[in-house]
């Protein structure tokens, strides 16, 4: 079984100062790209899982998510970086469903999908529902960014961003090239 490292996306991928709707407002970080390419060479499974409770509010459609997952692939992969799978809860924040953080159900079904070992893996987040997903399903957790995290359960790391999330990754898992 492979180990993964499932981003949330909003503020880890792309920057979020405003809400991403369609694909005009997604800005990816410059940064981004290299810290998901070491993470491939590294052969770490890398998948996205996202809440996106936008579409259950209807501010954003299904169609319009589709198009910004697109772009983000896309420039991703224009700078060598690539995204084995992304999933997003497109359900309302209050319809009680299993799958939007901090419910661990999107990395539970991407482990099952493609037999990841979650005891091996990671979840970096820039908000509490992601350490708390992340920590459900198994994984270290890494907390970016300069919110709070969460009190009661701790990331095992606090980072600045997925560059340095990356890095750290790297070193615990001992995949830290030699050279
Ligand atoms: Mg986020
Ligand atoms: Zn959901």
């Amino acid at each position: 079984m492979r180990p993964a490292v499932f981003l949330d996306r909003d503020g880890v991928i792309n920057d979020h100062r405003r809400y991403v709707n369609e694909p005009d407002d997604f800005y990816l970080f410059p940064f981004a790209p290299e810290a998901i390419a070491r993470l491939n060479e590294a052969d770490f499974f890398v998948g996205v899982v996202t809440n996106q409770g936008g579409i259950g509010l209807g501010y954003m459609t299904e169609e319009s998510l589709r198009e910004i997952h697109k772009k983000m692939s896309a420039e991703l992969e224009a700078a060598g970086a690539r995204l084995d799978d992304i999933m997003y809860c497109p359900h309302a924040p209050k319809a009680g469903c299993r799958c939007r953080k901090p419910k661990p159900g999107m990395i539970e079904l991407l482990a099952r999908r493609h037999d990841l070992d979650v005891k091996r893996s990671y979840m970096v987040g820039d908000r509490d529902v992601d350490v708390l997903a992340g920590r459900a399903a198994g994984c270290k957790t890494i907390f970016v960014g300069d919110g709070t995290p969460p009190v009661r359960v701790k990331p095992d790391a606090h980072v600045r961003d997925i560059a340095a999330a990356a890095q750290w990754i790297l070193r615990d898992a001992g995949r830290t090239p030699s050279s």
